[in-house]
């Protein structure tokens, strides 16, 4: 098959794990014959230095118009300045805004090497393989009225939750679908004793729940959800939740992993299904920034790059048995006791970014 994809590969550290996951998805495109179609360009502080702006229309354009896109990271102190009217996120925004993504994904897993690397007793967070899905376009961080003024009793602010039946049943429905290709468990977080828009939620969730007879949902308050995940967090597969509780639980959940450089994300503007056969068009990075603090370096951990690749396989090219193949590949990689730098103590070996894209491309080429 034939694939179009676009890639921003952005700045820091991006253009160093980007290069790791590209050489593992043509490994991918080798072994199982498929032709990716790679058109790169520029995202972030690199295209405001080069184009006055984080993301030219044209490329947005091509993003719009590619089966997928890979992202790496944007930002760095050159371009921190407050008083600047361009910033490197602008590019995200506007990216997410052309392709029309309204679902995140972040995957955590805890790898069995990595279970005393976190904050939480190893036993704890053992076996954990969760599913977080937020919404990302509804809610509280966009709904209108929103702003800030000052009455004579002081000043006020306004921020309105609000969300339509549509926005809520289609990221349900993704969290369905998702739990489907999992261990079947949707766990649907809200506020429903105190919020309306989460009464809403819940009475959605409750009517779509028939229609997947073969996925067990519960639901959870988010307060109940915060305090579970780093309490019991391996009894959860797939959550599913609104744009800020989404936030907040999603970087909550990261922390069980133990380490910044393994998790990876995807962003999507539509509802795959289990099988492959329904794909949707989506962005895919790891969840880390552009790290300036070891970019050049060779210190990088491509791996949640290359992870984010597979989850591209997967849910935007319905390409399952290859989106397997570099999840097995990595796991072999690190089984083998094989790290970069961030995932050893000081003073023990370890390999650099290039030589660990190198090791994956071997495992996906052998397996
Ligand atoms: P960061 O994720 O870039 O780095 C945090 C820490 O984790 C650093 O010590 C870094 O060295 C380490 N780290 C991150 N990724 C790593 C990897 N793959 N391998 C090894 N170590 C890794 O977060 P930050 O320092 O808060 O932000 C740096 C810049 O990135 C800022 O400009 C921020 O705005 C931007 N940022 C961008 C994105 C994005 O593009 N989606 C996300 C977060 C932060």
């Amino acid at each position: 098959m034939r694939f179009q994809i676009s890639v921003l590969p952005g700045d820091g550290i991006g253009p160093e794990v980007t290069t790791e996951a590209v050489r593992v998805l043509e490994a991918v495109g080798q072994k199982f014959g498929h032709t990716f179609q790679l058109t790169e360009d520029l995202v972030g502080g690199i295209s405001i230095d080069k184009h006055g702006t984080a993301l030219k229309a044209e490329t947005a354009e091509m993003c719009r118009r590619s089966h997928a896109l890979l992202f790496g990271a944007v930002g760095g102190p050159k371009w921190d300045d407050p008083e600047s009217n361009v910033r490197p996120e602008d590019g995200l925004l506007a990216i997410r805004k052309a392709m029309g993504l309204w679902a995140n994904l972040r995957p955590v897993k805890v790898y069995k090497f990595l279970e005393n690397a976190g904050p939480l007793k190893p036993e704890v967070v053992r076996g954990v393989d969760i599913m977080v899905l937020r919404e990302l376009t509804g809610g509280l961080y966009f709904a209108k009225p929103k702003k800030r003024w000052t009455t004579s009793r002081g000043r006020r602010g306004v921020d309105t939750l609000k969300y339509e039946e549509r926005e809520i049943e289609r990221i349900l429905r993704a969290g369905f679908e998702l739990a489907r290709g999992r261990k079947k468990k949707l766990t649907s977080v809200d506020k429903a004793n105190v919020l309306e828009t989460s009464r809403l939620w819940r009475q959605i969730a409750i009517e779509l729940a028939p229609e997947y007879p073969d996925v067990a949902i519960d639901h959870m308050l988010v307060d109940n959800c915060a305090m579970q995940l780093v309490q019991n967090p391996s009894q959860f597969d797939v959550i599913v939740s609104e744009n800020t509780f989404g936030d907040i639980l999603s970087d909550e959940a990261a922390v069980l992993a133990g380490s910044m450089g393994m998790l990876p994300s995807a962003s999507l503007s539509g509802v795959p299904d289990a099988s492959g056969k329904r794909r949707a068009r989506g962005m895919y990075e790891p969840i880390h920034g552009s790290a300036p603090d070891i970019a050049g370096q060779g210190k990088a951990n491509p791996l949640a790059a290359i992870l984010s690749t597979g989850l591209m396989l997967r849910y935007s090219l319905g390409l399952i048995q290859e989106a397997e193949c570099i999840e097995q590949a990595v796991d072999q990689v690190l089984k083998g006791g094989i790290y970069t730098p961030d995932l050893t103590e000081p003073g023990k070996p370890s390999i650099n970014t290039s030589k660990m894209g190198k090791t994956v491309v071997e495992a996906v080429l052998d397996n």
